[in-house]
């Protein structure tokens, strides 16, 4: 059985999530602690890839320059406030730990299959415990994992409906995809952002 299986409400699965070391023991070399931070207060989740670099040292899910422009993309909506953001969302991820550097490149690894089957009881728990109406998978990995394969200029900018709760997919704000260099990309980006601020009646910044 999934410590994650066994978890009643939020709070006894973040205390159990934090001491997981399922991927450590199997000798996948992620990086404790996984990160993530659901509250019962929230009312919207995003599912992300995996923490990166400075994640494990600060401790909060899209804690460095990924999250700033996450943040950046809801600014006209106010949420470029950090704690704003925190508390509008939810911050889960496929995988939870950090998957370590790419051998020989200045790029993370991408979880491997195994580190994704086996955090996906955590992400259920997080699913089944806040039960969000909204969920915003963030990256082609996350938006796979909720959606199933696709292209992200065919998701991206739609709202989709599954299992009882909106989707609205964003791509991945790392500086290393070039995706939203495109025009018609970012496009899409504003729109998926318009369809998420609508979904949970955003005022404007004033
Ligand atoms: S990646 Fe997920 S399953 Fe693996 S050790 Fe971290 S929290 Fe546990």
């Amino acid at each position: 059985m999934h410590p994650a299986d066994a978890v009643r409400d939020l709070d006894e699965a973040a205390r159990r999530l934090r001491t997981c070391r399922l991927c450590v023991a199997a000798g996948d070399g992620v990086v404790p602690p996984p990160i993530a931070d659901v509250r019962p207060t929230h009312r919207a989740l995003i599912l992300g890839q995996a923490p990166g670099i400075h994640e494990p040292t600060l401790g909060r899910p899209f804690a460095a320059r990924a999250g700033a422009r996450l943040r950046a993309w809801f600014a006209a909506w106010g949420l470029d406030d950090e704690e704003r953001f925190r508390s509008t969302f939810a911050m889960t991820a496929v995988a939870k730990c950090y998957p370590g550097r790419e051998p020989g490149q200045r790029g993370d690894r991408r979880p491997s299959p195994a580190v994704l089957a086996r955090c996906a009881p955590w992400t259920a728990a997080h699913l089944r415990l806040l039960d969000p109406p909204l969920l915003v998978p963030v990256g082609g990995m996350a938006i796979a994992a909720t959606l199933g394969p696709g292209r992200l200029d065919e998701l991206v900018g739609h709202r989709f409906e599954l299992e009882g709760r909106t989707v609205i997919p964003l791509p991945h704000p790392s500086g290393a995809s070039a995706w939203t260099n495109a025009a018609a990309n970012r496009a899409l980006v504003v729109r998926a952002v318009e369809l998420i601020a609508v979904e949970l009646r955003l005022e404007p910044a004033a």
